[in-house]
């Protein structure tokens, strides 16, 4: 038996609660993974209330994301003790994922926990992470850097701002943080940036051109603020669009792209390939400073995060949560 946070909706309503299961009920897979951490993503905080359509597959056990010890492998690649590491691939959505102290995947999911990191540090990154230092990568990509200018970073106060701030600073980019916290301003500031900005004035519709100010961008709110970062790219300035969190509509208009000859670069991590999320693991260990991680970083258990879903979605939870599945 092992403990996991299960979905279900038959009955009604649709509801999470801390289950013991049977290993006979994970899924096929080639590799079993006894996990040390998950997270508390905003899919998963979705997936636990019902509030987004992220669970394709009823019950289904959420979680994104996690990091572990292989306990059972038919796959060459990997041994019994190996520690590996976990992001998307339609887990914890169709397939029963990381809020479980055991997993069964496919073995091309997983990649080697990189080496300077603990599986806990390792879920304090977590698919959060993972995705800003995709964005980083995209706007490197694009030629944005350091001397170019100021990068925005939207929703800084969540857990992909919060990494996207602190990655950035560290490479040596000029952070402006945007927030709708005030309350946080200090802890964005001890995470690397220079300038905290109200982001109201984002939420509203804007003009299609404002003034030139970022030189790049990282947005994981959508809609009007995402329209407003386009409007107010300096030119040949690049955003790395992530996130809906305050909408998924684009309400823009075509003017900055194509009197500016700016980029919107999307940004996907659940089926990015895997030589990319071995690149962006390998930056994280790198780019990432600990202690700057261990500042944003809070540990709650399996059954608490059925409560924290809910103020996640509030956006009342600051940086990244990680989960100790086996308390
Ligand atoms: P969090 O909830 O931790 O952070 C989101 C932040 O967005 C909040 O902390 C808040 O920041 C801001 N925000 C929330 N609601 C609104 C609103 N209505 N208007 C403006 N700003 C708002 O979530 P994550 O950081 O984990 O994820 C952020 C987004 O990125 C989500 O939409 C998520 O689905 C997406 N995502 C996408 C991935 C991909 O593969 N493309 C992978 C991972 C995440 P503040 O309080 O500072 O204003």
């Amino acid at each position: 038996m092992f403990k996991a946070i299960l979905v279900e909706r038959e009955p009604q309503p649709y509801r999470a609660s801390l289950k013991n299961l049977d290993e006979s009920q994970l899924p096929a897979g080639d590799v079993t993974v006894r996990i040390d951490y998950s997270t508390l993503n905003y899919k998963d905080a979705l997936a636990i209330t019902g509030k987004g359509p992220v669970v394709r597959q009823f019950p289904m056990v959420p979680g994104i994301d996690f990091a572990g010890t292989v306990d059972e492998s038919s796959n060459a690649s990997y041994q019994r003790g190996d520690r590996v590491l976990l992001n998307g691939w339609g887990v914890g959505e169709a397939h029963f994922g990381g809020l479980a102290q055991l997993a069964r995947i496919k073995a091309e999911w997983l990649i080697p926990l990189p080496a300077a990191l603990t599986a806990r540090q390792a879920m304090a990154v977590g698919t959060a992470g993972y995705t800003a230092m995709l964005c980083v990568m995209s706007l490197e990509r694009h030629g944005v850097a350091p001397g170019d200018g100021e990068i925005l970073v939207t929703g800084a106060a969540g857990g992909v701002g919060s990494i996207a701030v602190a990655l950035l600073s560290k490479l040596g980019f000029r952070v402006a943080a945007m927030t709708g916290r005030p309350a946080q301003a200090d802890f964005l500031r001890n995470l690397g940036a220079v300038e905290i900005l109200d982001r109201a004035p984002y939420a509203a519709a804007g003009k299609p051109l404002a003034k030139e100010r970022w030189a790049g961008a990282i947005d994981v709110v959508g809609s009007h603020t995402l329209a407003n970062v386009c409007a107010s790219l300096r030119y040949g300035g690049v955003v790395a669009a992530c996130g809906l969190a305050g909408g998924m509509d684009f309400p823009g208009t075509v003017v900055p792209f194509i009197l500016r000859g700016i980029t919107l670069a999307g940004i996907d991590s659940v089926m990015r390939p895997r030589p990319d999320r071995v690149e962006a693991w390998r930056r994280l260990s790198r780019d990432l400073e600990i202690n700057r991680l261990e500042l944003l970083t809070e540990e709650i258990s399996l059954s608490e995060t059925l409560e924290r879903a809910s103020l996640l979605l509030q956006g009342q939870v600051r940086g990244r949560i990680v989960v100790d599945v086996n308390r």
